[in-house]
């Protein structure tokens, strides 16, 4: 563990000014920075960083915190992870403890796993159980496969090691039962499935019953130590395997994870009994791997891969999803000896959007035209929670599912949306077409520079007022608006110039946050945004391209 005195050290060397302005553009604002937020989809700069209270707010997502914190979001790192990334960004050595509880049960998982893993060869039912699904000598071996016998036994063995029943606890291995008067082991007479962390531990097991204990599969409980939605079984041995292929296959199961490893698919993890969740992510988002969803073709399955694909697709990850039917999961095909199909599904899945937008429309019944207004919203909704080249790609293919016009399906974007009806009105785009609608000769100024697309609250009054449609009540609208102005010449341009200076700044960002570009071309790509906003900053119009 790092030393505490020594991570208050490094606290005092932080500038959250300085932290901040690593990652993003800062503007000064009075005693303040400003800078568009990261943490949601954000026009204008709410960000602000107040270096007197050396902590960030966010005015519109509520986002704070001092630098630390800044980081953890940002990075998605956890706390410890994020006080060593701030120390080599700040050339700072840290101090280390060998906490010596830490160890002590570090001792208890292993001497644990070693004692079911023994107990393995003495029953022959659980060993036998292993070999009829296919599993291999040398798969038991790599993951410790073991067998937990009656929890008397287990029991014994902690403590004649000399446990504690509050170490057990903490550990989640055992507990006291309810009624207050007598220990027990989590688990009696299962499978045992040993489960590491990222960097190798024994935290947790899970554990499948041999004798029909209605509860098929059981999990350690929360602990410290153990969090299962941030964890994925195999995820140790499968991580170079995922760096290298640049891919990832996620399953539900521990045998469909330990079969595939077994064929050769050493990239399969599996959730442990709980959905894939943003707290998963941060185990595979930095190796930027295609994520192949395996699943099961029921309806827990189906819902469960909804779930995860959306998840996904809002985070811009690339892959699919394939659906295993009945006595067709990937650990039984791999006991067939079907790998070559196996690898001929796993890459041809069904993209994340496709396969959320299927799913979405499914659940409703299009005849009914109440519940096809609701799958229109459902699947609106979806397609509005992803980056904007997303939204736009895949608008067909939500109309076409709904058998509906593509105008019907409104892409915006998600700061756009939120919910109130002012969100929807923007001043500055507003402001734009309530002028061409005063002085129609401007429009020649106009399209020069901007685009269409450059609108994004008004972008259908925009195309209104292009294709001349004067008489349309949402024109006549805005040009009844009191509280919006009309401008000369000069003043349109300067009101055009800020209106591209925050689009190419969220272009930025959006090119920054982009996983689907490679080193190379966000250079490019910034490095040629960066130039035009700095011409708009000398108050120079730029063309659109
Ligand atoms: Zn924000």
């Amino acid at each position: 563990m790092i030393e505490n005195s020594s991570i208050e050290n490094l606290k005092t060397r932080l500038d959250i000014v300085d932290v901040v302005g690593n990652y993003l553009e800062l503007k000064k604002n009075g005693a303040n920075f400003k800078a568009i937020c990261p943490f949601h989809s954000d026009s204008n700069p709410s960000l602000v960083i107040s270096p007197s209270k050396q902590i960030y707010h966010c005015f519109s997502c509520g986002a704070g915190g001092d630098s630390i914190k800044f980081v953890m979001e940002y990075e998605k790192l956890n706390y410890p992870e994020t006080i060593e990334k701030l120390a080599t960004m700040y050339n700072f050595s840290l101090s280390y403890t060998d906490n010596d509880k830490a160890q002590v049960d570090r001792k208890l998982m292993d001497n644990l796993t070693l004692f079911f893993r023994k107990n393995l060869d003495y029953k022959k039912s659980a060993k036998e159980y292993l070999l009829q699904r296919g599993i291999g000598e040398s798969t038991i071996e790599k993951f410790e496969l073991g067998y937990a016998p009656s929890s008397d036994e287990t029991l014994n063995f902690l403590r004649g090691h000399g446990y504690s029943m509050s170490e057990l606890k903490d550990f989640g291995v055992a507990d006291i039962s309810e009624k207050g008067n007598r220990a027990y082991c989590r688990f009696n007479e299962r499978i045992m499935f040993p489960i590491r962390s990222r960097t190798g531990k024994f935290v947790g097991f899970g554990g499948r019953t041999i004798t029909n204990h209605p509860a098929k599969y059981i999990n350690s409980p929360q602990t410290r130590y153990f969090n299962k939605s941030k964890l994925l079984y195999g995820y140790y041995f499968a991580k170079d395997s995922i760096f290298k292929n640049k891919k990832i296959i996620i399953t539900e199961g521990y045998l469909d994870t330990i079969m595939l490893h077994q064929a050769g698919f050493t990239n399969a993890v599996a959730t442990l009994g709980t959905a894939l969740t943003n707290d998963h992510l941060p185990l595979i988002t930095k190796m930027e791997p295609e994520v192949v969803l395996a699943y099961d073709g029921d309806d827990a399955g189906i819902a469960a891969a909804l779930k995860a694909s959306t998840l996904l697709s809002k985070h811009s990850f690339k892959g699919g999803v394939i659906l295993f039917g009945e006595g067709m999961d990937p650990a039984d095909m791999v006991k067939n000896g079907q790998i070559e199909k196996l690898n001929k599904l796993f890459n041809e899945t069904q993209p994340f959007v496709e396969f959320a937008i299927e799913r979405i429309v499914k659940k409703y019944d299009l005849s009914d035209a109440l519940q096809k207004q609701k799958a229109l919203q459902e699947g609106t909704a979806y397609l509005q929670s992803l980056p904007e080249t997303l939204q736009e790609s895949y608008k067909g293919v939500l109309s076409g599912a709904l058998n509906l016009p593509q105008n019907l399906v409104k892409t915006r974007r998600n700061a756009t949306m939120r919910n109130t009806q002012e969100a929807f009105v923007d001043i500055l785009e507003l402001t734009i077409i309530k002028t061409i609608l005063h002085s129609p000769t401007l429009i020649d100024t106009i399209l020069d520079n901007i685009d269409i697309s450059m609108f994004k609250s008004h972008n259908e009054e925009f195309k209104l007022l292009l294709n001349n449609e004067l008489e349309d009540p949402r024109l006549v609208r805005i040009g009844l608006w009191d509280d919006i102005k009309t401008y000369d010449e000069v003043n349109l341009i300067s009101a055009m110039i800020t209106f591209l200076i925050r689009f190419y700044s969220e272009k930025l960002q959006n090119i920054k946050r982009d996983k689907n570009l490679s080193y190379k071309e966000k250079q490019f790509y910034i490095r040629s945004i960066q130039e035009k906003i700095f011409k708009l900053k000398k108050g120079e119009l730029v063309a659109f391209e």
